[in-house]
């Protein structure tokens, strides 16, 4: 049976557009500001229904100094990101929902959670993700609602060391990510060896360096391993995929470079993602994209989940828009999309549920948020392996996170 409405990419864009314009104006681009909208949508494979179920704009990004160790601060604030986070709230919500025998997109098995078969997700931008896969020729005639022919680029090559093959091209798309400091750097030249491409960068942040991976790399961690992370992936039977990524119009958008920078990053790669997605353009501009008029980026970013009924949020700066000087380290100032809150999120299913009390113990009240991160095993293997056959680097953390959460 064909399936019209889950078939049409653009009503997948319509349907972001639509709850976008929706959310009341806090947090929104004025007339002369830009900003990236990301949602992820879930779509039924029998009754045809196409909802968004989160929702991030936002393209700022704090330092690594800026970090906080009681888990209550949003460093990265990239729409991407927030529409991941913001969709782990409504997984919580569903398991929830599960335990308590009410309508979920989950269903238990054997203790822990199994999407049910019919629900399906598509994840949705206004642009491409930053990083590798902004990175690709600009074409003279540049149309920027086409997809760009494919026999003009060659995701492989490397245009540092490619730039004969490429003189046709003036220039190429940059980003403004950069290289891993242990890493080569790049050439800087101008036109078409302005970048070295495939490569893991961290995001540009006010200040000091941030320690953020480009949301190209951080998308291709969720094709490889999972959107969920390493918490849920221990509350779920298996990893949630996301089964399309829908790009929006109006902006630079090339296949090629999203294959590159999300599935296969160099020519030798031995490790291709187990459920591959499908990449998508559709019609559907994004009114605050950047442009002529709409030259600064919007300062704020909208969180929206449809986890308790539909919960929006504006941040700023990593923590609630409008919190007082007084109150910013207090925990009321923490997003919901924190580390903490998405942590507490996770402690109160356990204390829920006791079928998840017998697989993780009975002192699960009082361990520390990086502890329980490395009870995620399977999840870690896996991730060593991504790490080492298909980034081969990556950004070294801190292990500072040892806070606790209080579950009561
Ligand atoms: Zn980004």
């Amino acid at each position: 049976m064909s399936n019209l409405k889950v078939d049409n990419v653009d009503e997948f864009g319509r349907c972001c557009s639509s709850l976008f314009e929706k959310l009341p104006k806090t947090g929104k681009p004025t007339e002369t500001e830009w900003t990236v909208l990301s949602c992820v949508l879930q779509y039924d494979s029998i009754s045809n229904d196409i909802e968004v179920v989160s929702l991030g704009t936002g393209s700022k990004c704090i330092g690594a100094s800026k970090m906080s160790p009681t888990g209550d601060l949003l460093n990265d604030s990239h729409a991407e990101v927030i529409a991941r986070r913001a969709f782990l709230l409504y997984l919580y919500d569903n398991i929830e929902k599960s335990i308590d025998n009410v309508d979920s997109i989950f269903a238990k098995e054997c203790s822990r959670f199994k999407l049910k078969d019919n629900i399906k997700f598509a994840f949705y931008s206004s642009q491409l993700p930053c990083g590798d896969a902004s990175i690709f020729p600009k074409n003279a005639d540049e149309n920027y609602g086409d997809i760009l022919e494919k026999n003009k680029r060659k995701a492989e090559d490397n245009i540092c060391q490619t730039d004969s093959k490429r003189s046709r091209f003036l220039d190429i798309h940059r980003t403004g990510a950069k290289c891993l400091p242990q890493n080569d750097q790049d050439c800087r030249k101008s036109g078409v060896e302005y970048h070295l491409i495939g490569q893991v960068r961290t995001k540009p942040g006010r200040g000091d360096r941030t320690l953020s991976v480009s949301c190209s790399d951080k998308i291709a961690k969720w094709i490889h391993l999972g959107i969920q992370g390493r918490l849920l992936d221990m509350l779920l039977v298996e990893p949630i995929f996301m089964s399309k990524f829908i790009f929006g119009s109006g902006v630079p958008y090339s296949e090629e470079s999203l294959i590159r920078a999300l599935l296969k990053r160099d020519p030798d790669q031995i490790i291709m993602p187990k459920f591959l997605p499908d990449f998508f353009q559709t019609s559907v501009v994004f009114p605050h994209v950047k442009s002529e008029t709409k030259v600064r980026p919007a300062a704020g970013s909208i969180i929206w989940t449809k986890a308790n009924n539909g919960l929006s949020e504006v941040a700023i700066q990593g923590r609630k828009q409008g919190v007082t000087k007084k109150k910013v380290k207090s925990s009321s100032s923490s997003l919901c999309i924190s580390k903490y809150n998405l942590y507490k999120k996770f402690q109160s299913i356990l204390h829920k549920d006791e079928g998840m009390q017998q697989i993780f113990g009975s002192n699960i009240l009082d361990v520390q948020y990086n502890t329980m991160k490395a009870k995620a095993t399977t999840y870690e293997e896996n991730w060593q392996y991504l790490k080492n056959n298909f980034f081969k680097s990556w950004t070294v953390k801190p292990n500072i996170w040892n806070f606790k959460v209080n579950v009561t």
